[in-house]
């Protein structure tokens, strides 16, 4: 992780979340920005209390990330010292340097912080997987953009209780091609690495990962397995065997 010192925006430099010093655990291939990133919207109601703004209530944002939105002092005083604003603060001055394809080092930075967090869930799972399917990688959706997936809170840049959940499926090649992109035509456009990726990865150190996010987001990558095979294969087997629907729900916001 490299970040410290690149990245200058229009925004100022990118802010660091807690997360970020922690040790990336996939190597990224390919990025792709599909682009269907909303027009960011201004916030409607106050992050303290959640009182709508209104015309006797005037909301007045955040002077450090320009995001967050009170409709008094009391309020923005009372969420910085619960530390709610205090750690999201420089998240969602980060989130709004989000504009995709231009700031691949932010993107790269958050992916990171959350594989952080992710790598001991899906692991066994992919290693019983491809032991019971062959060949393969783990398809990662996200129901929420990278922009709220980087904040440190699950208010997103509106004010709104987000959750966010990460959908993650272990698919062949085959499967790929017959099922997924047939719904999802632009997957194909990174079919040639991740055929590359699915071909030639060590299956006793590697798992390959390729994840979207619902701004279009889209990354290919490896990862490294935790170091014992046989214990992820017991683990990913005694998972399975509860759920056989071949399909993993994280929710990342009760981690
Ligand atoms: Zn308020
Ligand atoms: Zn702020």
């Amino acid at each position: 992780m490299t970040s410290n010192n690149q990245s200058s925006s229009s925004n100022g430099p990118v802010l660091q979340n807690p997360l970020s010093n922690a040790p990336s655990t996939v190597e990224w291939m390919q990025h792709l920005e599909l682009g269907y990133a909303e027009p960011p919207r201004p916030p409607t109601i106050c992050f303290g209390c959640g009182k709508q703004s209104s015309e006797t209530i005037k909301l007045s944002r955040c002077g450090k990330c320009s995001v967050a939105a009170y409709c008094s002092r009391d309020c923005q005083v009372q969420d910085w010292k619960t530390g709610n604003h205090k750690l999201a603060c420089p998240s969602y001055r980060r989130a709004l340097t989000i504009r995709s394809p231009y700031c691949e080092d932010v993107h790269a930075t958050i992916r990171n912080e959350l594989f952080a967090r992710a790598r001991f869930y899906a692991c066994p799972y992919a290693v019983f997987r491809t032991t019971d399917l062959g060949r393969g990688f783990l398809f990662l959706q996200s129901d929420q953009t990278l922009q709220n997936m980087s904040l440190y809170t699950c208010k997103d840049i509106t004010g709104r209780t987000i959750t966010r959940s990460v959908l993650i499926h272990f698919l062949t090649l085959g499967e790929f091609d017959s099922e997924v992109c047939k719904e999802d035509f632009e997957l194909a456009l990174v079919r040639t690495k991740l055929k590359e990726l699915v071909d030639g990865y060590d299956k006793e150190k590697e798992v390959v990962l390729l994840f979207k996010f619902r701004c279009g987001h889209m990354s290919l990558g490896k990862a490294m397995l935790v170091p014992d095979y046989k214990i992820c294969k017991k683990l990913g087997q005694d998972y399975y065997a509860e759920n056989p629907t071949g399909a993993l729900q994280l929710n990342l916001d009760e981690m």
